[in-house]
């Protein structure tokens, strides 16, 4: 080994590819699930107030004046059922780290969220995937497990799908598995159904959230977890000391403050998701009805990378997704109504 090698299980690991992020301005973006909105107002102004404040101070190590807006807004008991994370990505880093040891296994539905194998791959665990049935549902064996199966991830709306497992199917799940089931409500706000109510019921649920899709803040970096207060507190003394820095956790809670612009913007954003829907399946697609900000849609012609590239080559960026074993597609985020317009209108074009 040489002196600057990383741990042998790491020699072994691919890195997860985030979606493209180019300079801003020169390209539609419809490849990362981002709000094409800009934030609330009452956050712009929390963040211009905020830059006076005590920047030279360590922030409040568990953003409790988040967790407690987040929970008058969720309707929790109280903060202590909340943990903040620097992004939900952070979240489920720490829930790794907590939860899964070296050579023990975790398991996610296929295809899903591939950074869940990252994090798995860089704690030296297993990952086991297993594969959606037809029509997005998933199989019985999805909620049993011996003793070594430490955790399970089910992103729900699932992405690249956007589709749905019911609240009580994933209740079912939950007194099933011997582990902790995370439901990562990356896309909830955009669904009419979550699992937040399951929390109180069963230990073993886990819900994250994110602000970085419904409250248009992927820039901020900041998300949560939701679970039983025993856990939350467990949890916490294996966070990094300081993961919310104080910009973030104001931003974050003026935004969770803003639920009337919420429900606007996610009204808005769920009439262009109908109306992208229509139209690929009148130019020819599969699609996949969606409970997310974003629609998979796969072509009879299979001609999905070129697409692709010729979207990107006329400033338009949509994700080109091929799962092995599994098959290939394009996932479009749903924009603003001029941007969908946009990019319909060019995709016709590369059929005509
Ligand atoms: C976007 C996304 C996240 C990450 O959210 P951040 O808070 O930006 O880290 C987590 N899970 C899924 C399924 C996502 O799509």
């Amino acid at each position: 080994m040489a002196k600057t090698d990383l741990r042998p299980a790491l020699s072994r690991m691919l890195p997860y590819t985030p979606g493209e992020q180019p300079p801003p301005g020169k390209f539609i973006k419809l490849n990362t699930n981002e709000n094409p909105y800009p934030p609330p107002p009452a956050v712009v102004s929390a963040i211009r107030d905020a830059a006076s404040g005590p920047l030279n101070r360590y922030p409040d190590p568990t953003a409790t004046a988040f967790r407690r807006t987040a929970a008058s807004v969720l309707g929790l008991p109280g903060p202590e059922w909340i943990l903040a994370g620097n992004g939900s990505d952070e979240i489920l880093t720490i829930l790794v780290r907590g939860f899964v040891g070296e050579g023990q296994k975790l398991r996610l539905p296929y295809p899903s969220y591939i950074l869940y194998r990252t994090l798995a791959d860089i704690q030296g665990a297993a990952w086991e995937q297993v594969p959606f049935l037809d029509g997005w549902h998933l199989p019985t064996m999805f909620g049993q497990g011996e003793k070594d199966l430490r955790l399970v991830f089910l992103p729900n709306p699932n992405s690249p799908s956007g589709t749905i497992v019911p609240v009580d199917e994933v209740a079912r799940l939950a007194a099933s598995l011997p582990c902790p089931l995370v439901v990562d409500e990356a896309y909830a706000d955009f669904a009419t159904m979550n699992c937040l109510g399951l929390v109180q019921k069963h230990d073993n649920v886990l819900v994250t959230r994110t602000l970085s899709k419904s409250y248009g803040l992927a820039g901020v970096r900041f998300g949560f977890l939701v679970a039983q207060p025993s856990l939350i507190a467990k949890l916490t003394n294996i966070k990094d000391s300081y993961n919310c820095d104080y910009l973030a956790t104001i931003a974050a809670t003026a935004a969770m403050s803003s639920q009337d612009w919420l429900a606007d913007v996610v009204a808005k954003m769920n009439v262009t998701r109908a109306r992208m829907q229509q139209q690929l399946s009148k130019i020819g697609f599969d699609v996949t009805p969606s409970h997310a900000n974003f629609v998979w849609c796969t072509h009879p012609s299979g001609r999905h990378q070129e697409l692709h590239q010729y979207l990107k080559k006329n400033q338009i960026l949509v994700r080109y997704m091929d799962f092995p074993d599994w098959g290939d597609g394009l996932r479009i985020s749903v924009g603003t109504d001029d941007q969908i317009d946009a990019c319909m209108m060019m995709i016709k074009r590369f059929f005509e």
